[in-house]
């Protein structure tokens, strides 16, 4: 079983749960949930596990995993334009872990998240027989003008950017402290308003992300291979396209975004499906197969 079947079928059958419920205005298949909340504000709601053996190998620093951990959610209120607002987090301990480390933990995630401007606001700890897991749920508000930014805005004719080079945290082996693109998520959102049509954070690589735009959107993306930016210690663009965790955003836009961000364009949108990876001799790769997907 993929996780990606499996998670299109919960959204399936997640989605006969909240018809007829107007405030569900985006369900599952978006980076965030998003919600019209009583007293007429708009959430960002989204969900992440970090597991031990499955997203991280045991033995990584007890900082570096609630950096992660954190990172990962904070991550996604920033796919969607928003600003965090608070977090909560739940970790399934293994019976040998000292208290002194789950306390370390917990403070270590407390920590992230006030950087973050999203402090930690409740929680639980349980004990269990397999390997470690943390789940960190994170609320956040969308742009107040731009509003929440969407998968399924592509356009035939946008370019398609990424927020810096792809595949910093495969070379950094993991131990790179992963920093969600807040700050550049809230300008791009303020200098393209409604021509930031469509974005996603490259969190199991871009070839698989921009693929989950395309599909979204219902059109296709071609990458220019030789324009993927590479992270220092990254060998080549089929390398980047698949690494995860980097944490970068990938978005379409029909205007160009200011200089000052730092964005690369890396392709552009056109009629059809799917994602593929175009080389400078014409050579067509399927992109959107390459990366991560943990199989359950
Ligand atoms: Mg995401």
């Amino acid at each position: 079983m993929r996780e990606s079947t499996l998670l299109l079928q919960i959204a399936q059958a997640s989605a006969a749960g909240f018809l007829g419920r107007p405030d569900v205005l985006v369900g599952p298949g978006d980076d965030c949930a998003v919600i019209a909340a009583p007293g007429g504000s708009t959430l960002l709601l989204t969900t992440d596990q970090f597991i031990e053996g499955v997203h991280y190998a045991r033995g990584r620093s007890t900082e570096s995993i609630a950096a992660s951990a954190i990172a990962r959610s904070i991550s996604d209120i920033a796919a969607m334009g928003g600003a965090p607002l608070y977090a909560l987090a739940t970790a399934a301990l293994t019976k040998d872990t000292h208290q002194q480390h789950a306390t370390d933990l917990f403070e270590a995630m407390a920590a992230c998240a006030q950087g973050w401007n999203c402090p930690l606001i409740g929680g639980d700890i349980a004990i269990t027989d397999g390997q470690t897991i943390l789940t960190v749920t994170a609320i956040g508000a969308p742009h107040a003008t731009r509003g929440p930014v969407l998968r399924n805005g592509a356009k035939p004719g946008d370019r398609v950017y990424v927020t810096g080079p792809l595949g910093a945290a495969l070379a950094s082996n993991w131990t790179r402290t992963p920093e969600p693109r807040l700050d550049t998520a809230r300008r791009l959102c303020e200098a393209l308003g409604d021509n930031l049509h469509a974005m996603i954070d490259i969190s199991d690589g871009l070839g698989r992300d921009a693929g989950r735009i395309a599909e979204r959107s219902g059109i296709a993306i071609a990458l220019e291979a030789d324009s993927i930016p590479l992270a220092k210690g990254i060998a080549s663009w089929r390398e980047a396209i698949a690494a995860g965790e980097d944490y970068e955003l990938c978005f379409t836009s029909s205007t160009a975004p200011p200089d000052e961000l730092g964005c690369i364009a890396v392709g552009i949108v056109v009629e059809g499906e799917g994602c593929r990876a175009i080389t400078p001799d014409g050579e067509s790769f399927d992109a959107h197969e390459s990366g991560w997907d943990h199989r359950a």
